[in-house]
Parts: structure tokens; sequence; C-alpha cells
């Protein structure tokens, strides 16, 4: 049942009064950033269709045109490890919460979010690959830097952290990820790594190794909206 029929038949069954509804109206606005008047015109139907109008999927082809296309938040160093406190007015207007076909929530930028649904939905039913953890929005900088990671963007995202290390190998078997390769290249499927590349998104396992420089052996775990 889709939205509009769900909250038909709670209003015609009285679950549902037209009281509750004009409460969530300023809680919208709110949301919004429009005035909360409870009255919902023109400023605020407007602002609700640009806050849900799905955007296509664009991946900015550098770290620069990145900061420019998903807004540049400043942000200070918390002094615990790689943390970071992000401004929070940017965060509130930009990242928000999207549910995964597997039933977990993640938390991505506005921008990606719906992307990402179909996309790993797509990955995990083609490939038969589905992770166990997906790790999303973290407010932190690149190991050794002082350059906000993309997840801090909230347009990256790691898969199943421990079965997809840097290198490629968890001892000496293959990456998940790797293995799921082989196994779909083997087959005439598309691996999960290869539905999101065909989509534009960009695989750290195709970088550098940090430590032995070894190319193509980099980052299994993480994919990100955006180049580098
Ligand atoms: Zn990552």
């Amino acid at each position: 049942m889709d939205a509009i029929a769900w909250i038909k038949a709670r209003i015609e069954d009285g679950r549902l009064t037209v009281d509750d509804l004009a409460r969530l109206v300023p809680f919208a606005q709110r949301e919004l950033g429009v005035s909360d008047d409870g009255k919902p015109g023109k400023g605020t139907l407007g602002a609700l269709e640009a806050a849900t109008a799905a955007p296509a999927l664009k991946i900015p082809r550098n770290r620069k045109a990145a900061l420019k296309y998903y807004g540049n938040p400043s942000w200070t160093k918390t002094g615990k490890g790689r943390a970071v406190d992000i401004d929070d007015a940017w965060e509130h207007a930009n990242i928000r919460s999207f549910r995964l076909h597997t039933g977990k929530r993640v938390r991505m930028h506005r921008l990606v979010g719906d992307h990402m649904v179909a996309l790993f939905e797509a990955a995990c039913t083609e490939s038969g690959y589905t992770p166990k953890s997906v790790q999303t929005y973290v407010p932190r900088v690149i190991g050794g830097t002082d350059r906000l990671s993309m997840h801090a963007l909230g347009c990256a995202f790691d898969v199943d952290p421990r079965r997809n290390p840097w290198g490629g190998k968890v001892g000496n078997e293959l990456s998940d990820l790797r293995k799921n390769m082989a196994e779909c290249e083997a087959d005439g499927r598309r691996s999960f790594v290869q539905v999101f590349e065909d989509a534009g998104v960009i695989w750290g396992g195709r970088w550098r190794h940090p430590t032995n420089r070894r190319p193509g052996w980099g980052d299994d775990m993480h994919f990100q909206f955006a180049g580098v």
C-alpha cells in the first residue's frame, strides 16, 4: 500500500485525524527550514517539493568538485582520533536517513541516498553478495591527513570492513568482494563492485595500497559517489 492509500485508510477508520495532520505541519516546516506557522502555503509546498524531488545521479569528478557539490562544511577536530565536529547546520540540511532493502537504515547525503538504496539492492540481487555491515556517514578526516573523508560528506560507504580490508586479502584468501568478482565473472553476472562501477561510483579497491604502493590493491571495503 502506498503512503497516500495508507493515510486515507487511517482517516477513514478514525485512527488518524485532521488534528494529527495539522500538528505535523509545523514539525515538517521546521525540518524544511521555512516559517513554522502551521499553514502549508506556497513557501512550504515549494520547499517540500525541492526537498523530496529525487535528483539525478551525479558523481563529481574529483575532490574539489565533490566539496562544491555536497557543500563544503566547516569542521573542527574533536581531539579523539580521526573524529571531527561537523557544522550542525550543514548536517541538518544534508544528512538524511535512508532504508536499504535489507531493512537496515543508513545515513547519507540527501543527493545520493535514493541512488544508494537502488544501486545497493541491484548489486546484492545481481551478485548474490549482501554485505552484513554497511558504514556510511561518519564525520572524520582521512587517516594521517587534515582532509575531510568522503564519509564525512555522506557520499561514501564501507562494506564488511573485516572481510574487505586494504590490500584485497584476508590472510591468504581474497577479500569477499574480490571473491564475488571472480564468481560473477565465471558465470556472466555483474559483481557487487561492477553494479556500482557501471553507475560511475568509485571503488577504493582500484587504488594503490597505502604502504606497499601496489596499484589496484587499495581500500576494498570503500565506495564513494565522487572521484578523487
Ligand atoms: Zn571508507
